[in-house]
């Protein structure tokens, strides 16, 4: 992994530089100080007092960050009145100065030494992302940890800068820093600007050490999305950007249609493709249980009489199977004789269109039980902290697709991941932070793996990923991407303090003759192995040919 170094390697010279550049900021601070009352100099004293805050705690000097945030509130308020420092507020301010240094000299907080995966998410899924932050080291550490979570950014460091370029096409969002050299509020005076001459109209995100009513007015005049205060937590950040860009379109609605007249079927397939609904046909009732493994439909559409069996029989028989015990069921037929088609009802279906209906009716009768059925669907899958499916949905997905590998004669994977040590992140930051960090990987998963890929919270801190179509060996690959990029993630436990944890994991990749209880204990095999071979690592578990039950482990770092 050549690239990982180089950027292992990078973030090293940062806070190196960061470390050299130390002493001269300090002299620079001192230098504004002695000349405080100089109005001009006591403005540049805030200035820099304010961007050592901003940066400190990321480049591994909490209590310095700390320290000169005290300085810059203690100019700030002199400079709202329009007056110098007073005695007091002087001696304090040399305080602060001399704590400064003191802090400056001690050796950095050390951080993990990162290293970056190149990242699975295709080119044309990753969203842009302008970055306007005068201070380079941030924006540089900025740009790195939204790499993680599949981000391209592109850095301006200045507003003026950001104003002179034309606009990308592909641009999702702008983060925007609120205080430059320029002036106080000179982001979003920019950002005013720049959707009056360039018609910017993405969400743009303002971060800031300020946490005032003044700078919050001014980005709710500059239309700001969204107001975060440095130093910058990820997760936080994440959460807002993924909620912001109103991502990939949503996933098209699916319905089977399930009519032994052909051109029929079609016709009406062709009438719900026109809204952008995908569809799947059955003329042969006998084959619909395939059908609905591989579809997966979220409605099916049914005629009444067919030969082989009517569509009430084939109605019963799909409310038999767990999966689909939920999904809209809607008659289409020609009957029209209310008992029967009561009697049709009570076998498990929602509803009785008359043929011939019209293209609108279809329409309108279909879309409003797919979005309720959508949202019902959600509320019971989901799991409320994270989002994801909830144990019982990802084991029913888990059926499903064993369920099609084996029809297929396909190849999948299931990896199972577990929090290291997590009852130590519980312990020593609480339990908030930990359902902070839950979310974190929950949030990782969802950005760097495909939309076909299933991914669920069955545990506390026990995840199931599904990776359909994926051999052993890819499989292994995309887990230590995985691994390694959350290894990255910065978690912040509190305004100075962040934080980084790991997982572990295991694989096993499908064979004929597992069930889906098999794969999930044999994946569950290999986490053990993980655990044991020292966690943060991924192992796989392989299956000796002809010795179905045990687990050969491989284990990979
Ligand atoms: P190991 O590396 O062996 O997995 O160690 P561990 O500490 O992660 O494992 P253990 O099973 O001993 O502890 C799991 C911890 O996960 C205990 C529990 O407090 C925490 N946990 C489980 N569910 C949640 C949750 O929803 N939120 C939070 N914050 N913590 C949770
Ligand atoms: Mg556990
Ligand atoms: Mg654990």
């Amino acid at each position: 992994m050549k690239a990982a170094l180089d950027v292992t390697e990078q973030l090293r010279l940062l806070r190196e530089n960061y470390a050299q550049q130390l002493p001269a900021k300090l002299a620079q601070i001192e230098h504004a100080f002695r000349q405080r009352d100089n109005m001009l100099e006591l403005t540049n004293l805030r200035h820099l007092a304010h961007s050592l805050a901003g940066s400190g705690a990321t480049f591994g000097y909490p209590a310095l960050s700390v320290a000169a945030r005290q300085l810059e509130t203690l100019v700030d308020a002199a400079l709202c009145d329009g007056r110098p420092l007073n005695p007091t507020e002087g001696d304090c301010a040399a305080r602060l100065i001399e704590a400064l240094g003191r802090e400056a000299r001690k050796p950095m907080v050390p951080a993990p030494t990162p290293s970056l995966p190149a990242s699975n998410v295709p080119e044309a899924e990753r969203k842009l992302i302008y970055l306007v932050e005068d201070d380079a080291a941030l924006a540089t550490d900025l740009m790195l940890q939204l790499g993680h979570f599949g981000y391209i950014v592109k850095s301006f460091e200045s507003p003026k800068q950001l104003l002179e370029t034309p606009v990308d096409p592909l641009l999702a969002a702008v983060l925007m820093d609120i205080v430059f050299p320029q002036g106080d509020l000179a982001g979003p005076e920019a950002i005013i600007q720049l959707s009056i001459v360039r018609q910017l109209r993405t969400p743009v995100i303002f971060f800031s050490s300020r946490n005032d009513l003044t700078a919050r007015l001014a980005v709710a005049r500059a239309g700001g999305a969204a107001y975060l205060v440095k130093p910058i937590d990820v997760g936080a950040l994440i959460a807002r950007l993924d909620s912001l860009i109103t991502d990939l379109p949503p996933e098209p609605y699916r319905v089977l249609i399930v009519d032994d007249n052909g051109p029929l079927a079609s016709h009406n397939a062709v009438t719900l493709q026109s809204i952008g609904i995908s569809t799947d046909i059955v003329t042969d009732p006998m084959t619909i249980l395939a059908h609905l493994d591989d579809f997966k439909p979220d409605l099916v559409l049914m005629d009444m009489y067919m030969p082989g069996c009517t569509g009430a029989e084939l109605a019963a028989v799909i409310r038999q199977l767990h999966n689909y015990v939920l999904v809209p069921i809607v008659y289409l037929s020609t009957e029209t004789d209310t008992d029967r088609r009561l009697i049709a009802m009570q076998l498990g279906a929602d509803d009785f269109l008359t043929k011939p209906i019209t293209p609108e009716h279809l329409v309108s009768a279909v879309s409003t039980r797919l979005r309720r059925y959508r949202v019902l669907r959600s509320h019971i899958e989901q799991d409320s902290l994270t989002g994801l499916l909830n144990h019982a949905a990802t084991k029913d997905r888990l059926a499903t697709e064993t369920a099609r590998a084996a029809r297929q004669q396909a190849v999948f994977c299931v990896a199972v991941l577990d929090l290291d040590h997590f009852k130590n992140v519980n312990d020593t930051y609480g339990h908030l932070i930990g359902d902070g960090v839950l979310k974190n990987l929950a949030e990782l998963l969802k950005r760097r793996l495909r939309r076909t890929d299933i991914v669920g919270r069955i545990g506390g801190e026990e995840f199931v990923v599904i990776l359909p179509d994926t051999d052993a060996k890819q499989a292994l690959a995309l887990l230590n991407e995985l691994r390694d990029a959350f290894s990255l993630v910065r978690q912040r436990a509190n305004r100075n303090l962040t934080f980084t944890t790991t997982f572990s994991c295991g694989i096993a990749e499908f064979e004929l003759g597992l069930n889906a209880s098999d794969i999930l204990r044999l994946a569950d095999q290999a986490l053990y192995q993980a655990k044991q071979a020292g966690r943060n690592r991924v192992a796989l578990a392989n299956l000796d040919e002809g010795k179905a039950a045990e687990a050969r482990i491989l284990v990979s770092e």
